[in-house]
């Protein structure tokens, strides 16, 4: 590898060994970068890789709340402002009890580059918290969300850092943490927050955009092979948000999700997630709070798997949709051996390096990487951010067709960068070049600090 590449890699692994996600995104990424930072030495003159592996800020907070049965509980809050060299930091915040530094950084790392290849002027944040959001009743989750705001509106606002969901994080959580930032501010900037409920500001689309998204990124991909959506069956991971989107569009359009999956197992529906019903019951799965996946196997008597995930199922596209780190080698092998053509990532880096490259390697198999994929949910971020600051309302139509577009045109981006590069149909690298070269142009013209 090019020796300025292979000194900031060794440079982010020495300085952050406790935080293994990042170093795995940060390898991940830059080893893409390699023909990029040969054709343009100035990159490496101004060592502007070096200041981008390192968030331009971050920082941790107190957060102190009282459960119902009077007793106090301290977590830690955490915001990542990593990089607005093109717009205000723009990513989720994270509810979860395995949240640490090595989480957040990760995340905000990756939601540069993805932001960066919507096309649209967003930043990369993340933050988050190690609270767990599971067993905790209304009463506990609110009295939370407003002191963890009560920590972090003086450093967030329209045009400063517009924070989201991510896991933990939803519609209820939000309006919590704005109804607190309202009465701090005592003024109504709802451009603070995106993911809000459509009563105050929220856009129609955002809760199905990141699924949405997905699967028009997909369309994308099997028309590049001459194929058609309709008649495919899709593994998915998770029942979350993203999940859901992914089961609505793909009904819509001729295809089925056939497994679904939880902390406690996986489960199989050869019909297909497809029913209202069913696509209903994610959405009750995940306010029940119980977090368990086997609930659907009960209700509609299809088969559950305790404690396994679902990668070992027969299907034409897999779409790990659930959390990090959900596909190691051992998983990737059964893919392949499954005779899988599309492996279409949708949650932030759910693949470990080792197997991603072995996926990427594997003759016919066609890898795309989830800062593009799932780049759909904050895309359609940004248009709340827009009709926010319009102080207007899109109608679905409107929403759903700027989300398509949008998609498209990351897709298309991404082939091209990789072809530019002589590197051919490498959705992988593609992304990570078109990412980079947005964010790296502003960054260049901005002058060093
Ligand atoms: N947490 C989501 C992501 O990973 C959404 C972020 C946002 O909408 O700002 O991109």
């Amino acid at each position: 590898m090019n020796a300025y590449l292979s000194s900031v890699i060794e440079h982010v692994r020495s300085r952050h060994a406790n935080e293994p996600e990042f170093v795995q995104t940060v390898e991940e990424v830059l080893s893409s970068l390699e023909p990029v930072i040969e054709k343009h030495p100035e990159y490496e003159k101004a060592d502007l890789l070096t200041r981008m592996v390192e968030p331009e800020r971050m920082f941790t907070f107190r957060v102190c709340w009282e459960d119902d049965n009077g007793n106090w509980h301290t977590n830690i809050g955490y915001r990542c402002q990593f990089n607005g060299a093109i717009g205000p930091y723009k990513g989720g915040l994270r509810f979860q009890k395995n949240v640490y530094p090595g989480i957040i950084k990760f995340l905000g790392f990756e939601q540069v580059f993805k932001n960066s290849l919507t096309g649209l002027p967003i930043g990369g944040g993340k933050g988050g918290s190690d609270f767990d959001p599971a067993g905790k009743s209304d009463g506990e989750i609110m009295r939370f969300c407003q002191s963890f705001m009560q920590a972090l509106y003086r450093y967030i606002g329209p045009d400063v850092d517009v924070p989201a969901g991510d896991m933990g994080v939803g519609a209820r959580e939000i309006g919590y943490m704005y109804g607190e930032y309202r009465r701090l501010k005592g003024a109504f900037e709802n451009g603070v927050l995106t993911g809000k409920g459509f009563s105050y500001g929220g856009s129609l689309i955002r809760p199905e955009a990141t699924g949405y998204g997905a699967v028009y990124y997909l369309e994308n991909v099997l028309k590049h092979e001459g194929e058609d959506i309709k008649g495919k069956t899709i593994a998915c991971a998770g029942f979350g948000n993203v999940t859901w989107g992914i089961c609505k569009k793909a009904t819509q359009l001729g295809a089925k999700v056939v497994t679904l999956s939880g902390p406690d197992g996986y489960i199989y529906d050869p019909d297909g997630v497809t029913t209202d019903e069913k696509i209903a019951y994610l959405v009750e799965m995940r306010s029940s709070g119980r977090n368990r996946v086997q609930d659907y196997a009960d209700k509609f008597g299809v088969q559950f798997f305790p404690g396994e995930k679902p990668w070992g199922v027969k299907a034409d596209v897999v779409m790990p949709s659930a959390m990090q780190n959900d596909v190691h080698m051992d998983q990737a092998k059964q893919i392949a051996a499954n005779g899988v053509k599309y492996y279409i990532e949708v949650a932030n880096m759910p693949t470990t390096n080792d197997a991603l490259r072995f996926l990427m390697d594997q003759p016919g198999m066609i890898v795309a990487p989830s800062k593009a994929v799932n780049a759909g949910g904050v895309a359609t971020s940004a248009l709340e951010m827009a009709q926010n600051s319009e102080r207007l309302v899109w109608t679905e139509e409107e929403v759903d067709k700027q989300l398509h577009q949008i998609m498209d045109t990351i897709y298309n981006m991404s082939v091209a960068a990789a072809e530019q590069y002589d590197l051919g149909y490498n959705l992988v690298a593609g992304a990570n070049i078109a990412g980079f070269q947005r964010v790296a142009d502003a960054m260049m013209a901005q002058g060093i600090f």
